[in-house]
């Protein structure tokens, strides 16, 4: 199939690629000239495992093409995908400015059979607000599905190639068909290919990421409770995980969600909400304990340190907003290096992929160490706010060595509290007891 993908982000990039690694003539269109050029010059934009091989890949077989040129790579496409930024405007309801600016662009050029298919997250009444756009502009029905996408960065390849199930939203089965077809070589496992109404699956997009994000906050609000109370969320976590109706995923305690989909996603299905004249009490709060939470390494570092944080030094390990990705939207740890800075610490940063993009915003304010141990040489704490595995197991006696004094803030409970302990170290974590 011909394809076209406008908007060649985390998204649109996965998709394109993935598209055109099973065979298909995909052209990704983007309006960052400079983006694009890198792309021809097979420079990735972003770090997503995999990604880059297989960019390079498809583009040197000639199925992957990258370009500003909308109307060239519209005319020929039977499919055109929508994955353009939907951010958050200001307030707090999505942003579909440029989704609107796109249906305009691509509607001269739209052959008459063209499925256009919005992948970005968008507000349920969107995909219908496309096709009566799309009549008004063409004269014509075009053909307007919906196909939410559920990757998760740091595992997007995988994710998109290999998904627990695709969900379409269409108004015809002619619709379905098309997009049957496209998906076909990724669902071989018998995995399943969901219809219904677009507005059903631009709701599930919003359902499914209110309800991930609703598990995140509600765990941490009990290890905050823990820590009151004197429980550790780790056993209370055996404890509940094994009930099948609980299970363990998405209940690990840490420092809150970031990221470009959660917190903006929360956030607009509550105003989608309240423009429908509703409370939506359960959004409003698991946004409210996520940005609490936060805090909650701010909280620990003041409390040791007595409030007094000029003239130290502080380590933090982990600035993406999850591993395996360099994504800093909304990173729980640039709340933490904001605050440092402003009492006065001097801080120092590790992170195996997101460094560039912290020193494009944050220039010299901060030391960038590109070794674990050389980042807490002569550190008065050491702050992990991300879990990448390239943390989970230091040289423990070296640190202790290295360090100024052997303080640790474990935002994401990699290590345990009583060989901590035993180390030597001031162990600070969530919804466990602190040791020392
Ligand atoms: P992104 O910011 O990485 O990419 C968006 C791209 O669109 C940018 O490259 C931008 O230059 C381009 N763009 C903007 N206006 C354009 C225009 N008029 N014409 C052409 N290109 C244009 O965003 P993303 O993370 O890829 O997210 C895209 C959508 O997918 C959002 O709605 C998001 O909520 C959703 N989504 C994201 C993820 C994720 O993990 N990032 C997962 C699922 C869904």
């Amino acid at each position: 199939m011909k394809i076209a993908v406008v908007g060649t982000g985390y998204v649109g990039l996965v998709t394109g690629t993935c598209f055109a690694d099973t065979g298909n003539d995909v052209t990704c269109i983007d309006i960052d000239q400079k983006k694009i050029d890198n792309l021809n010059k097979g420079i990735i934009p972003i770090y997503e495992p995999g990604l880059t091989e297989m960019v390079l890949h498809n583009y040197e077989a000639q199925r992957l093409h990258f370009t500003t040129d909308l109307p060239a790579a519209i005319k020929p496409a039977e499919v055109v995908y929508l994955a353009v930024g939907t951010p958050q405007g200001e307030d707090g309801a999505a942003n579909l400015s440029a989704m609107w600016a796109v249906v305009e662009a691509i509607s001269p050029h739209l052959r008459d059979d063209a499925v256009v298919v919005t992948k970005s997250t968008v507000p349920v009444g969107t995909n219908e607000r496309i096709y009566s756009m799309l009549k008004d502009f063409t004269g014509r029905n075009c053909h307007v599905a919906s196909n939410p996408e559920f990757l998760k960065e740091g595992a997007a390849i995988e994710d998109f190639m290999k998904p627990d199930r695709v969900v379409v939203g269409v108004r015809d089965e002619e619709d379905a068909e098309v997009l049957r077809q496209l998906y076909k070589p990724f669902l071989r496992t018998e995995k399943p290919f969901l219809v219904m109404s677009p507005q059903s699956a631009e709701m599930t997009k919003y359902v499914a990421n209110a309800l991930l994000s609703t598990k995140i906050s509600f765990i941490n609000e009990m290890a905050n409770l823990c820590e009151k109370m004197g429980g550790d969320i780790n056993d209370v976590r055996r404890g509940i995980g094994h009930d099948s109706r609980i299970g363990f995923a998405f209940l690990f305690p840490g420092v809150g969600y970031g990221g470009s989909c959660f917190p903006k996603d929360v956030r607009a299905l509550a105003a989608m909400a309240e423009e429908h004249g509703t409370v939506p009490q359960m959004l409003r709060s698991v946004d409210e304990v996520n940005e609490r939470q936060k805090t909650v390494m701010i909280d620990k570092v003041k409390t040791h340190f007595d409030g007094k944080l000029e003239g130290k030094t502080i380590t933090v390990w982990g600035l993406a907003f999850k591993p395996r990705t360099d994504d800093i939207r909304e990173a729980p740890a640039l709340v933490l290096i904001d605050w440092m800075l402003e009492q006065g610490a001097t801080v120092r940063v590790q992170d195996p992929e997101a460094l560039e993009k912290v020193k494009a915003d944050y220039g010299d304010k901060l030391t960038y160490c590109e070794r674990r141990m050389g980042s807490v040489d002569g550190a008065d704490a050491l702050v992990i706010m991300t879990e990448w595995k390239d943390y989970h197991s230091p040289d423990f006696a070296e640190m202790y060595q290295l360090m100024a004094s052997p303080v640790i803030f474990d935002g994401r409970n990699l290590y345990e509290p009583e060989r901590m302990k035993r180390r030597g170290y001031t162990y600070h974590s969530i919804g466990r007891p602190t040791v020392s």
